[in-house]
């Protein structure tokens, strides 16, 4: 990648987050702390999209920053992966109040964002952690079914890769969702060196070749 393009990536997320920042109309900016806007790597080619930012999140402005988090971090090595190699963000980029799972128009209302980060880090692949980042690229199917599971689809004339996971926190309260989360994410990692070896090229033909 060149210099320019790589400035291009840095520089359209850092005035994006200006604009979020500055944006009255989002729909749970005033119960929180601070916006989380998202983490990591800007030439990433690999995105993870949670839920929405918890407590410690709200606290430090930083996506899963708190025991989620430190689950996520783990999981990634699990995979072969670190944060440093991926860009971490969420379908909410504010926390709701308690905790709440987000509402259909807040999911909307941020998704106009996210749909932006997208684009500027335009990944070959998308982690989603649990069902509320899963149903924006895999809507109508149950999470019991899919998790760990590739899932090549065509998103906005893109042809992008997912693997659903389940929400690390749901793996904190459950053992037996951590064990299946821990076995997906090795499998994603015996995965992941020839998807992204793939050239976008082939993407392309492969496109093509959908009729
Ligand atoms: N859970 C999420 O979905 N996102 C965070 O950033 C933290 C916890």
């Amino acid at each position: 990648m060149d210099k320019h393009k790589k400035l291009h990536k840095y520089e359209a997320l850092h005035g994006l987050k200006d604009q979020m920042e500055k944006d009255n109309s989002l729909p749970l900016k005033n119960g929180a702390t601070r916006l989380v806007f998202g983490t990591g790597n800007t030439e990433a080619e690999i995105l993870c999209v949670g839920e929405g930012p918890g407590r410690m999140e709200d606290k430090e402005g930083l996506p899963f920053v708190g025991p989620a988090g430190k689950l996520l971090d783990k999981l990634l090595v699990l995979a072969g992966l670190e944060r440093k190699k991926v860009f971490i963000t969420n379908v909410v980029h504010h926390r709701p109040p308690n905790n709440r799972d987000p509402e259909p128009d807040e999911i909307s209302a941020y998704g106009k964002y996210l749909d932006k980060i997208i684009k500027i880090i335009d990944p070959k692949v998308i982690i989603t952690l649990g069902r509320f980042s899963m149903a924006k690229f895999l809507p109508n199917v149950f999470i019991s079914s899919v998790h760990g599971v590739k899932h090549n689809i065509v998103w906005k004339g893109k042809q992008l890769i997912v693997f659903p996971m389940y929400h690390p926190a749901a793996s904190l309260r459950n053992g037996a969702i951590l064990e299946a989360e821990k076995l997906d994410f090795i499998a994603m990692g015996k995965l992941l060196p020839e998807i992204l070896a793939s050239k976008d090229d082939t993407v392309k033909l492969e496109q093509e070749n959908l009729v």
